[in-house]
């Protein structure tokens, strides 16, 4: 696998590589090495440009269930050049809708019963309580994105979640009967003091429900192009019964979701659960262990897995450039980012990247400079192959190229093995 890593002041190094940073634990080992990667949402100015690379390596610790990166790049030097770009699929508005819809048909909410979301962003999940006239409070740092959610009305707090933040809600706003903190684990760095901050914002009626993708998914569905640095913490079950209990929270359910490419929902609260949530909760936790979750030969295996599919793609590649021709990409997002710099891709191999954000469309896709195009542009170079990156939504994704490109033209995944996406 590569690579030669451009080491900088922007990584801290050492102390993720031999301490959890969720338990202290000593014992983690290696899951899967990337190489050096640049991170995932920055794009090239010039085609010719030289972009910075960082170690990308997963670890995984067997005390506490936590998959986590090693070499931990600061955020700082990840979010420097990060721009908001709203992204909500049709499929991720419809998944909060129906959330909200079950937790107010189940009766959560008795009068004066309030909701905190944290990283709230546009307010795309919380405006669905409005309806129902249940109070919310969002905590969204981009003070851009919260000024879109308080335009529908949503009270915002633009701050990043601390324990300190918590504390401070708490004075003012007392115990939520809700808190939601979902796709935002990941990219704390300080997952601990996240933890507390919870803690702190639990009272004894308090559910606290976490939507985040499952490192079961990464092991078992091939998903090692969900690994970025701004990706810190890999959630398990296991992890957050672990981590909650050392912070007072008890882990009493979990659901598995088909979002994101499988997500795992936890709910957290001071209370125990049943006798039933808790058999399923044990029950969920043994299946990850059987799994080989925290089992480092079941990695081993999984490296040589993931090598072999990265080789399956560069060689469908350059097989494909030669029958067929006119290779084009969708999504210039972070998972492109991941597997394109993994195979380290020649420029000439995909002729472009259609993306519908503008922003991307003036810059050039890592490390070799891969044009990123509109859509629109993509029609009209009438493609013989295109390879959908965000897997996680392809069929949405195909649907819209397929009333958009000839019929001739395939659709295709590389995840978890290069296969087709519908056939006409
Ligand atoms: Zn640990």
């Amino acid at each position: 696998m590569p690579n030669d890593s451009t080491l900088s002041e922007s990584l801290v190094k050492g102390r993720g590589s031999h301490f959890c940073r969720g338990c202290n634990g000593t014992k983690l080992f290696s899951a899967l090495n990337l190489g050096a990667l640049p991170i995932a949402n920055e794009l090239l100015i010039y085609q010719e440009s030289e972009i910075e690379k960082f170690p990308l390596h997963l670890h995984v610790c067997p005390e506490c269930g936590l998959g986590q990166v090693a070499d931990v790049v600061t955020p700082e030097r990840i979010f420097r050049d990060y721009r908001y770009l709203s992204s909500i699929s049709s499929t991720f508005l419809k998944h909060a809708a129906t959330y909200v819809e079950q937790r107010v048909q189940e009766g959560m909410f008795a009068p004066g019963e309030w909701v905190l979301e944290i990283a709230s962003n546009d307010g795309y999940l919380l405006k669905n309580f409005l309806k129902h006239n249940i109070k919310t409070l969002g905590v969204e740092p981009a003070e851009n994105v919260a000024a879109v959610s308080r335009s529908l009305g949503i009270d915002t707090v633009s701050e990043f979640f601390t324990s300190q933040l918590a504390a401070e809600l708490l004075q003012v706003h007392g115990y939520p009967k809700l808190i939601i903190a979902n796709n935002v684990m990941a990219h704390v760095p300080d997952l601990i003091d996240f933890i507390k901050g919870l803690s702190t914002l639990c009272g004894p009626e308090t559910q606290i429900s976490i939507e985040n993708p499952s490192l079961a998914n990464i092991l078992l569905g091939m998903q090692f192009d969900t690994i970025y640095h701004e990706h810190y913490s890999y959630l398990s079950a296991f992890a957050v019964a672990k981590l909650g209990k050392m912070h007072g929270l008890q882990l009493f359910n979990v659901e598995d979701l088909t979002i994101h490419g499988g997500s795992n929902r936890y709910w957290l609260s001071k209370f125990e659960g049943d006798d039933f949530q808790v058999k399923r909760v044990e029950k969920f936790i043994q299946s990850e262990v059987s799994n080989g979750l925290f089992n480092s030969e079941e990695w081993d295996v999984y490296s040589e897995k993931v090598t072999k599919i990265l080789n399956d793609f560069l060689a469908w590649l350059r097989a494909t450039k030669e029958t067929r021709g006119r290779i084009y990409g969708y999504g210039a997002a972070a998972k492109a980012s991941t597997i394109l710099n993994s195979i380290n891709i020649d420029r000439h191999l995909v002729s472009a990247i259609a993306d519908a954000s503008l922003e991307k469309q003036t810059r050039f896709m890592p490390p070799n400079g891969i044009e990123i195009i509109s859509p629109q542009e993509l029609f009209s170079k009438e493609p013989t192959d295109v390879l959908i990156f965000p897997w996680n939504i392809k069929d949405e994704i195909a649907e819209f190229l397929r009333r958009n490109l000839p019929s001739q033209t395939r659709l295709w995944c590389a995840i978890p093995n290069m296969h087709e996406v519908g056939i006409r």
